[in-house]
């Protein structure tokens, strides 16, 4: 299939440069995130996720455990960045997230790791939390493409994201890919240290619904569109029905969502009765059943 990828447009008009510099502008008064820590960043300070300008990755590498249409027979091409805006208490790459592991990386280094994984078969670069560092890649994806990268981007965050960051990205992300943890405020706080996500998560996940639609997969790959993740946790801790019933009739039954079995108690979940312990597999077939009797049909129960 003859693919280019949306960045391209902007790219070739010069209009990505300038949304390079809105980006890089926020910086000076970061509201990135819902989060709204309003410091600068480009004078050294950091806010709840811990980053200043200087962009840390943890980790580059072909990926073969993503979802089925992003990885293909050559991988997804995964950028783990360093440090999070949500900082979840059960977090199973807490070390990276939690802890800073990562080194700094200059915007013209991530764009020659990003024509490396093209160089190497990859089907994508799937940028891994990459809400606190969205200037940095922006400015990164344009280098890379005034070099040769074709391939489509994947923006793989947590949902807690702001509209307004999201408009500075239209035309730039092929496949957003947001988890869409809770429908349960409670558990969003308990366990996320945020109030609000099912109203921040339902207006940012329509915001990318509307840029680049349901999911479109050609040859059994993924190259533009939406695919919403769900991880289920224990005792119903993620209010799975509330979730899968906006994006059922507020989204789009057509969908692709990845309802997640894998929850482990990591990190800090030990500290919660409730969710220390795996789901057991009838909660699984629950959530999948209400699924269906929404009338959603596409990615579960995964790949
Ligand atoms: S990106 Fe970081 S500093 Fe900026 S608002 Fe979000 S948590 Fe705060």
């Amino acid at each position: 299939m003859e693919f280019t990828p949306a960045y391209m447009e902007l790219v070739n008009t010069g209009e990505i440069d300038e949304r390079i510099e809105s980006l890089f502008d926020i910086l000076t008064h970061c509201d990135l995130c819902p989060r709204e820590c309003k410091i600068n960043r480009l004078q050294g300070k950091t806010g709840y996720c811990k980053s200043d300008a200087n962009m840390m990755v943890s980790m580059i590498q072909p990926h073969f455990w993503e979802e089925t249409p992003l990885v293909g027979l050559g991988g997804s091409g995964a950028v783990f960045l360093t440090n999070c805006n949500l900082q979840c208490v059960y977090c199973q790459n807490y070390e990276t997230s939690h802890n800073g592991v990562g080194l700094p990386m200059t915007c013209e280094q991530l764009a020659d790791n990003m024509l490396y994984l093209q160089r190497i078969g990859c089907h994508n670069i799937n940028l891994v939390t990459p809400t606190h560092y969205t200037p940095q890649l922006v400015k990164s994806i344009a280098i890379a493409a005034r070099n040769g990268l074709r391939l489509p981007i994947v923006y793989n965050c947590s949902g807690y994201e702001s509209v307004k960051t999201l408009k500075l990205l239209d035309g730039i992300i092929d496949i957003y890919m947001p988890d869409f943890k809770y429908g349960n405020d409670e558990s969003a706080q308990l366990y996320s240290n945020v109030p609000d996500y099912f109203e921040v998560c339902s207006k940012a996940v329509l915001e990318m619904h509307k840029q680049v639609g349901d999911l479109v997969i050609e040859r059994d790959i993924a190259y533009h569109g939406l695919l919403i993740r769900h991880l289920i946790l224990p005792n119903d801790r993620a209010g799975s029905f509330k979730v899968l019933e906006f994006i059922a009739n507020e989204i789009s039954r057509d969908s692709y969502v990845n309802i997640m079995f894998q929850y482990r108690p990591f990190f800090h979940a030990k500290e919660f009765d409730e969710i220390n312990r795996p789901p057991y597999i009838e909660e699984r077939d629950n959530i999948q059943d209400m699924a269906i009797g929404l009338g959603l049909h596409r990615g579960f129960p995964s790949g």
